[in-house]
């Protein structure tokens, strides 16, 4: 079989070059190259790496790692599912590597979750390379759509309790979740009482994106907050969330409901009702701005 070459991998390392994060890049060294192919909507680039397992790369940027993905899966996940007092349907935007559905359906509280990504090539992928993250879709409580989230939300209002939006940086076909109105229809999507959390990027990088959606999440919901989570292979090694609430009593920095440590040992890699506080308290630098 002809040897898979990508650009961004020379001399045997992948490097993260992007203008995304001007000036540094993340290099992995890389064992074997394993597919590539130019879907309908993005470059899809798998590489199993010397120290990180297999890493999914879209657009020449770190999706995920086997290594490291449960902080990121977990955080983004339990953060809403454990402040939000009974979610019984859930939806995740994008997520096309199938963590987030992993996680989702540890809750034995939830009836439904349903993934939307604007990908298949994406979740036919994870499903070939990626067996410890895509053993989300094969829950029974799973459904799988294909199409554009954005989209899918105009369709589906007053329906779900926790929606997450899972996606890939706005460089990309993810551009339009980071849209005030994307918000808007994530709002009416949401039941009474409804959560969401998306994606924040990071405070060291990227403040001139996280204030507008901030702002934009602030104008929508009457919580709105920030977290984060530490996590080696995204740029500068954290990745921020917004997680916010239509429930005005709601205080979304507290978990509304916990589990014992003993479950918590046995669940989780990351999270906990005590990291679950702890993500919410900013670096100075970060808290300044986002008061
Ligand atoms: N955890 C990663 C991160 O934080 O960058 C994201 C992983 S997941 C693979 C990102 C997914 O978002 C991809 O599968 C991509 O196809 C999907 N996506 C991008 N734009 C989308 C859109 N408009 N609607 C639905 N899914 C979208």
């Amino acid at each position: 079989m002809a040897e898979i070459t990508h650009p961004t991998i020379v001399d045997g390392w992948f490097r993260e070059i992007s203008h995304m994060w001007p000036g540094q890049a993340m290099t992995l060294k890389v064992n074997q190259i394993l597919h590539h192919e130019k879907s309908k909507y993005q470059d899809v680039l798998i590489f199993e790496s010397s120290d990180y397992g297999m890493v999914l790369v879209l657009d020449n940027v770190i999706q995920c790692t086997e290594r490291d993905e449960f902080s990121y899966q977990e955080m983004i996940t339990h953060l809403a599912m454990f402040a939000h007092p009974n979610p019984q349907r859930v939806l995740v935007i994008g997520g096309g590597d199938g963590g987030v559905l992993r996680e989702i359906v540890k809750h034995d509280c939830v009836e439904e979750a349903t993934l939307v990504d604007i990908d298949e090539a994406v979740i036919r992928l994870s499903k070939k390379f990626l067996p410890g993250m895509s053993v989300g879709f094969q829950h029974p409580k799973v459904k799988v759509h294909v199409g554009d989230g954005f989209e899918y939300l105009k369709q589906h209002t007053d329906e779900y309790d926790v929606i997450i939006t899972d996606s890939s940086d706005p460089d990309g076909p993810a551009e339009s979740l980071f849209q005030a109105s994307y918000f808007e229809l994530l709002n009416n999507s949401l039941k009474e009482g409804g959560m969401i959390t998306t994606q924040g990027e990071n405070p060291w990088l990227h403040m001139d994106w996280i204030l507008p959606l901030r702002k934009a999440c602030k104008s929508i919901f009457p919580v709105a907050e920030y977290a984060w989570t530490s996590i080696p292979t995204y740029p500068s090694g954290q990745m921020g969330f917004m997680v916010c609430g239509k429930d005005p009593k709601l205080d979304v920095k507290k978990p509304s409901r916990a589990w014992s440590r003993d479950e918590e040992d046995k669940q989780f890699k990351y999270y906990s009702k005590e990291v679950h506080e702890a993500a919410f308290i900013l670096p100075k630098f970060a808290e300044k701005v986002l008061r």
